[in-house]
């Protein structure tokens, strides 16, 4: 079968090796550097922790493919540091793994379990132990290298369906193919309205801020770290490489959304953040070193969707670098088999307005 993939991200590039191994005749299509967008960067959190145990139970699946993948790449893809969850709903996110049989631990803040950067913890945490950070960068490498005969720089114009194939026109041709997986990122709910698959169309700003942990700290390997502090901020937190400590926040809505503007965002973002360092992390020198901006679709949580017309299968959902093998090898199943995979998590943590998509066709 010839398969046409929409996006080098890690989603895509995860299915293009995934449709390699099935012996398609594969064509990636990017219209920039691959891994250049969502995926771009060095370190992401590995986690088998989610609040859902289907979720869980995909996590395990997809850390089995990030070692296959080690053993391929002869580097390791994850860091087996640890990820802590820190916050009021332990329990539910303790559930889930518990119903899926995975390894962890629930403590208090004074817990030898814990390797944290902070002065203040809260009252309880679950240890993930198989969490880590997953070498972001590497995984980019590996993939490209597995894949760089079948990827081509081309921005891709349309996706149509036709009598007997779906016609993928792009920057350099246009070529009609058995089945089409758009994993564009930012732009797959544009591409995919083509052909009436429906996907949220919004997007927000986000940041994240690296520091360098402080003289006597920045040896340590603390664990990656998902928390809500007691002033009730969410956050997430990792080594990002040596000595370095990358911070994440779930900034107001307003101060995010896409016509705030990307300026408005990083201030916002940049005030957030380094007040949180400067009240909570102890170890870490409050000054920003880098910064890394994105898009992310607002409302949604840990998960994935995919829908499905005709010839043409579409997915979007949030934070997938840690399920990307898995859901890689499973839109590759389905393109190559007319099935649609079934959607995972994706319950939404804020009200959006207008952007619910409709259900799957086809
Ligand atoms: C700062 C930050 C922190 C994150 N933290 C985590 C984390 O800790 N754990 C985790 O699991 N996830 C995390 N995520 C989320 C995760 O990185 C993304 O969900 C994932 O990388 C998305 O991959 P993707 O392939 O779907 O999208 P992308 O990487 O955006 O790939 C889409 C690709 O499509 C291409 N494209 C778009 N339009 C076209 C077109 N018209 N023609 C051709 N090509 C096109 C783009 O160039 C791009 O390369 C984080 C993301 C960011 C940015």
């Amino acid at each position: 079968m010839r398969v046409a993939v929409v996006g080098a991200g890690v989603v895509g590039l995860s299915t293009t090796v995934a449709l390699l191994g099935q012996g398609a005749d594969v064509v990636c299509y990017d219209r920039g550097r691959p891994m250049g967008e969502r995926s771009v960067g060095g370190s992401r959190i590995f986690r088998l922790a989610h609040t859902d145990a289907e979720l869980v139970d995909l996590a395990i699946r997809s850390r089995r493919m990030y070692d296959a993948w080690s053993r391929d790449a002869a580097e390791e893809l994850i860091d087996d540091t640890e990820t802590v969850v820190s916050g009021p709903d332990v329990s539910a996110w303790a559930a889930a793994m518990s119903a899926a049989g995975a390894r962890h631990s629930v403590v208090g803040p004074t817990s030898p379990l814990l390797r944290l950067p902070a002065g203040e913890i809260p009252a309880q945490s679950l240890v993930d132990h198989a969490g880590g950070v997953v070498r972001a960068a590497r995984v980019g490498a590996y993939l490209r290298s597995v894949t760089s005969s079948v990827v081509r720089e081309a921005t891709v114009f349309a996706v149509e369906e036709t009598t007997g194939g779906v016609r993928v026109r792009s920057s350099t041709s246009a070529e009609v193919f058995d089945a089409a997986v758009v994993c564009a990122g930012a732009a797959t709910s544009g591409l995919a309205a083509q052909v009436g698959i429906y996907t949220p169309p919004d997007l927000n700003h986000h940041v994240r801020f690296t520091f360098a942990l402080r003289q006597g700290s920045e040896r340590e390997r603390f664990q990656c770290w998902i928390s809500r502090s007691s002033d009730g901020l969410d956050t997430y937190q990792h080594l990002s490489g040596p000595g370095e400590w990358a911070v994440g926040a779930h900034v107001g809505r307003d101060d995010v959304r896409w016509e705030a503007g990307r300026d408005h965002a990083t201030q916002a973002s940049r005030r957030v953040v380094t007040g949180y360092v400067r009240r909570y992390l102890t170890a870490v020198d409050p000054q920003v070193r880098e910064l890394l901006h994105c898009t992310t679709t607002p409302g949604l949580d840990d998960g994935y969707r995919v829908l499905r017309r005709g010839r043409v299968l579409a997915v979007y959902g949030d934070n997938l670098f840690k399920l990307a093998p898995v859901l890689g090898r499973r839109l590759a199943g389905a393109a190559l088999d007319g099935s649609t995979p079934p959607s995972t998590g994706m319950h939404r943590t804020a009200p959006v307005g207008g952007d619910e998509p409709a259900d799957g066709r086809g």
